[in-house]
């Protein structure tokens, strides 16, 4: 990393050159901007030195010449939701803006797919193919305000996946700026494919680290008709957890499987100023259901209630956008109550979700921090949200470490792993290191060699070049 170059006066005068003075910044208030990304906690702030926002894919590729003509690292950005410091410009030199490459470019309803700039909200990627009868099926909980390109490069995950996989289940086909400065397309609109190595997948969830990604081709589904949100609550923790297994296999084929502990239950409920039943005591199970039939869905919807019920739930209730509002805005409400935080996502198998909940609850209850859980539980993934609150940075930095170094052995133990769709970004890289095979991290490493040779495109992310 130490042959980076700083971005100097003549790099700037190239930059212009290749995508127009007025979108290459260097005040300082535009770098403050982009110093960080959902990362709150100061230490790991990085301000880039130049930030640029291209027009195009072309003006995206000379940009990555540039910066490969000069040593200058570069750092794709789409909205900058990363909760793992994946935008952040931990080694400075130029962010790429990806949001002027906004377009949603064509919907085939016969073929069902849709060709989009990788700058295009993913909400409006949904609302889209929902007013055609159709559904996009990515769905993170930052939906609003998210891109594709950065669902696409992080694989997000959300609250469909249970059903439909995550982004990258979503994806034919990708225009892809190499960290060269080549522009490729990778992946096809074919159901399937033996065709050589399935570069479309590697560079999905590689976090900008091998490609940039400009534009992709999505697929969309038919739209189920019939469709039903419930809410089941229980008082007791445990009880609550368990009835994920139950759920999938009881062959209901769930949409969505969202739990949330009750401080989670109460921190979103107090931030949306919506209070649902058992607000002061239930951890909540959201369930939906989405069927082609109506008496399909009716029947699902008896033997969901029955599941539920036998399972010693408090109340199942029918739910509205409500409970989803107070989902979507868990992470966001645990920032009123401290402003630095942990938002930790771990994955393990789908049967231990369960067990390592209630497992890594139990090890918390010896932390000075309230730890706040959630889970897209239907695919075995948490999100331990510790709140920093009046501790010292130093007592934080201890006892998140020291957290880490429990809970992260443990999740190995149960064949899971340390993220199962907010990335490694800057934030986990030690871990990953510690806890990845030598040999796979030799393999990725020879990769990024192999396709980043000046190691420009977003380093320090997920591993060191060492
Ligand atoms: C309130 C909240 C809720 C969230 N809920 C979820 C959830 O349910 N599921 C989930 O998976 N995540 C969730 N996230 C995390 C985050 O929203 C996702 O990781 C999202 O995919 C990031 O998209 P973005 O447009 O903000 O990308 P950014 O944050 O800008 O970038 C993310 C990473 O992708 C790289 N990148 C961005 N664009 C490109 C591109 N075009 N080409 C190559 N690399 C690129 C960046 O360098 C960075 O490493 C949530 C975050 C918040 C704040």
């Amino acid at each position: 990393m130490s042959n980076y170059k700083p971005v100097t006066e003549e790099v700037l005068q190239e930059l212009r050159a290749a995508v127009g003075a007025e979108y290459v910044y260097n005040d300082v208030e535009k770098l403050n901007q982009y110093k960080t990304d959902e990362e709150t906690d100061v230490r790991f702030h990085h301000l880039p030195e130049v930030v640029v926002a291209p027009a195009n894919t072309e003006e995206v590729a000379k940009v990555v010449r540039i910066a490969n003509k000069y040593l200058v690292p570069l750092t794709p950005r789409s909205a900058g939701t990363s909760v793992s410091c994946g935008a952040i410009p931990v080694c400075g030199g130029i962010v790429l803006l990806l949001e002027r490459m906004n377009r949603i470019l064509e919907v085939n309803e016969d073929a069902m797919y849709m060709v989009v700039e990788a700058g295009a909200r993913t909400v409006e990627i949904q609302e889209l193919a929902n007013s055609k009868g159709y559904l996009y099926a990515g769905d993170p909980c930052s939906s609003d305000s998210c891109l594709i390109g950065g669902n696409i490069a992080t694989n997000a995950g959300g609250n469909k996946a249970v059903r439909y996989g995550t982004t990258r289940d979503q994806v034919y086909e990708i225009e892809v700026v190499t960290p060269t400065g080549d522009i490729v397309n990778l992946g096809a609109r074919l159901k399937k494919k033996s065709t050589g190595y399935c570069l479309e997948q590697l560079v999905i969830g590689s976090e900008g680290t091998l490609g940039i990604i400009t534009k992709a081709t999505l697929k969309l589904m038919p739209l189920a008709p019939y469709k039903l949100d419930i809410l089941a609550i229980f008082t007791d923790l445990n009880k609550a957890i368990d009835i994920v297994p139950v759920l999938i296999k009881a062959g209901l084929n769930p949409t969505s499987v969202e739990f949330m502990a009750n401080e989670f239950v109460r921190s979103a409920s107090d931030y949306c100023e919506l209070k649902l039943p058992h607000y002061e005591d239930g951890h909540y199970v959201i369930i939906t259901i989405e069927t082609f039939n109506e008496d399909e869905l009716e029947r699902k919807m008896e033997q969901l209630d029955e599941l539920c019920n036998a399972n010693g739930a408090t109340d199942v209730l029918e739910a509205d956008d409500r409970v989803w509002k107070i989902r979507r805005n868990c992470l966001e409400s645990t920032r009123v109550l401290s402003l630095v935080n942990s938002s930790d996502d771990m994955v393990v198998p789908v049967e231990k979700i369960a067990t390592t909940i209630e497992h890594l609850t139990e090890v918390a209850k010896d932390y000075p921090f309230t730890v706040f859980t959630l889970a897209h539980a239907g695919d075995g993934n948490l999100h331990f949200t510790m709140l920093k609150g009046n501790m010292s940075d130093e007592q934080w930095e201890n006892e998140l470490e020291r957290f880490h170094a429990e809970a992260y052995p443990y999740i190995y133990s149960q064949g899971g792993r340390l993220s199962g769709e907010h990335g490694i970004g800057a934030k986990k890289l030690a871990s990953m290191e510690k806890y990845t095979d030598p040999v796979e991290m030799k393999m990725m490493r020879a990769v990024k060699k192999a396709l980043d040779p000046n190691n420009i495109l977003n380093p320090g992310k997920i591993f060191n070049m060492n």
